[in-house]
């Protein structure tokens, strides 16, 4: 993957400043797109699958613990965008420990993250 392929249009200040970006501004993607995981885009109507292919409108979005549809051109939290709840719960408060885990080891004085 190039690097304007990862450039998304939608730019969130927030969410740059208090999660940071995914895999700390590195390039690089996780292997499986959001929609092979059930993720789903919480504004728009569309089937998971057409015709047994996913939908691809969702890609993982730059900021930390966020997806982005292509189609609202907007990055959404990753918890909003999952339609299983108990699912959602789990994401949210993985998110929510990734932060704290990184502000920790921000104070500690790890240069790494
Ligand atoms: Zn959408």
């Amino acid at each position: 993957m190039n690097k304007e392929e990862i450039i998304k249009e939608s730019k969130n200040k927030r969410a740059k400043k208090l999660v940071g970006l995914r895999n700390y501004g590195k390039h690089g993607q996780p292997f499986d797109f959001p929609c092979e995981l059930g993720y789903h885009c919480p504004v728009c109507k569309y089937p998971l699958t057409i015709k047994g292919n996913y939908d691809e409108r969702l890609d993982w979005s730059e900021y930390w613990g966020f997806i982005w549809c292509s189609v609202c051109n907007k990055d959404y939290p990753s918890a909003l965008c999952m339609p299983d709840k108990d699912r959602a719960i789990d994401i949210y408060l993985d998110c929510v420990e990734e932060v704290i885990l990184r502000i920790k080891k921000k104070k500690s004085g790890n240069k790494t993250i």
